[in-house]
């Protein structure tokens, strides 16, 4: 299985390049699956298309439209390959078998149905499958949220019980934090599925969280490397296949959420479960969560939420604030989240207060903290996201190998 991502299908002559590196491990003698990004920008470029012509665009026809960006590459990418005198079949996701729930933007794969793939392969032809789509059971075309042919190239080597599943970006594999931020990262040769499960979810987007979630729990192999050269890239492996293990493997930031902060709660039992239970039930997803400490029986309360979901919860916080007698709220989107993550971190105590005196040390306010066993979080002001990354990468000493 290999999965070419946006920047390596991004013109023609990119394409016909893919095409003949699916060629040649064809002719290496292996079956070969491959899934597709759209090219380049072309979903940014469709959704600012559909907020042309709506101020919301209904979910269902956003996703027939963002779908139809994979559908291009994988045809062109099958004629490409015909070209080079082999056969080659494009297949939308339905037509590959994923079946997913029916929540447009952010589907899940429920079912997997991969005969019509396999027949083909059995047929000697190579199979192209348009990425981060599926079909629901009611038979409409959904996607499966940004990034998501890593997900369709995951779910499908699962169900193909292929050998590895290749992810060919334009990086190198995975680093030690977003080359693009901090010039000195390094290229890690392999990281487990809890460190690349904490990093996705982070924000380091070189793989999409979900795949990430289904290759572990699949036991798929996945192998993270560039699409333009040969060289090995990074292997994502289970905790107990480590020879040694780093302290920290990586820093990931996020720039894509926003703060809300409810002001002066009353501080009695049952107000938490308040405040929460209306914006989960809206299905908004919040992230980190801070009480402030009550002053004259009333604190704040602070948590991040994607900014993507500032519009459906802001009705639903006029409502909470009436509901738990706040006296109002206020939300902040100039906010970044900087992560460090690293499995060795659990027998290694100091970490975070490592991490807190460095931003410390560089004039850097802490506004939230959360942790997991092998994270830790921090939300800072977001002009200052990218500087905090950058000395967390000097203060652990990431960009050599040695730590
Ligand atoms: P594709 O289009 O191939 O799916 P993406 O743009 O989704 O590629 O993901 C690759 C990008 O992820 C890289 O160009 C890089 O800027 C970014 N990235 C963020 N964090 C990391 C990291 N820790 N290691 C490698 N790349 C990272
Ligand atoms: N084209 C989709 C996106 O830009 C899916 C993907 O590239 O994985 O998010
Ligand atoms: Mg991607």
């Amino acid at each position: 299985m290999q999965k070419y991502g946006g920047t390596s299908v991004a013109d023609p002559e990119r394409i016909k390049n893919v095409a003949k590196r699916v060629v040649a491990t064809a002719a290496a003698g292996h079956q070969v699956c491959v899934v597709v990004s759209a090219m380049g920008a072309m979903t940014d470029q469709l959704l600012e298309l559909a907020g042309e012509v709506s101020t919301h665009p209904h979910p269902r026809e956003q996703d027939m439209l963002l779908t139809a960006g994979e559908r291009i590459s994988s045809a062109l990418l099958a004629m490409a390959v015909i070209e080079l005198g082999r056969d080659a079949v494009s297949l939308t996701g339905s037509q590959a078998g994923i079946v997913t729930d029916e929540r447009h933007g952010k589907a899940r794969i429920v079912e997997l149905r991969p005969q019509r793939v396999l027949d083909a392969l059995d047929a000697g032809r190579i199979v192209i499958v348009a990425g981060f789509q599926g079909v629901s059971g009611t038979s409409n075309i959904t996607t499966l949220g940004r990034g998501g042919s890593d997900t369709t190239a995951v779910a499908v080597a699962a169900g193909l019980e292929a050998d590895v599943c290749e992810i060919y970006t334009d990086v190198d594999g995975v680093f030690t934090a977003d080359p693009r931020v901090v010039p000195g990262a390094r290229k890690l040769d392999a990281v487990t599925y809890e460190e690349m499960l904490e990093l996705a979810a982070s924000g380091a987007k070189v793989l999409a969280l979900r795949s990430v979630e289904y290759a572990r729990t699949h036991g798929v192999a996945v192998h993270v490397r560039s699409s333009f050269g040969e060289a090995d890239g990074t292997w994502i492996v289970k905790e107990e296949d480590v020879l040694e293990q780093a302290i920290i493997s990586g820093i990931a930031s996020d720039s894509s959420e926003a703060k809300v902060t409810i002001l002066g709660v009353p501080d009695k039992p049952g107000i938490a479960g308040r405040v929460f239970r209306p914006l989960a039930d809206a299905g908004i997803h919040i992230d980190m969560i801070v009480q402030n400490v009550s002053a004259a029986g009333r604190s704040d309360i602070s948590f991040t939420l994607p900014q993507s979901d500032l519009p459906a919860a802001e009705p639903v916080l006029d409502v909470i604030a009436k509901l738990v007698d706040a006296q109002g709220h206020t939300y902040e989107s100039d906010i970044g989240k900087v992560s460090l993550i690293g499995a060795g971190m659990r027998s290694n105590p100091g970490v975070a207060a490592d991490m807190f005196e460095a931003l410390a040390d560089a004039g850097i306010n802490i506004e939230i903290i959360s942790t997991s066993s092998i994270r830790i979080s921090c939300v800072v002001h977001g002009a200052d996201l990218e500087r905090a990354v950058q000395i967390l990468h000097e203060r652990f000493e990431l960009s050599s190998a040695a730590q």
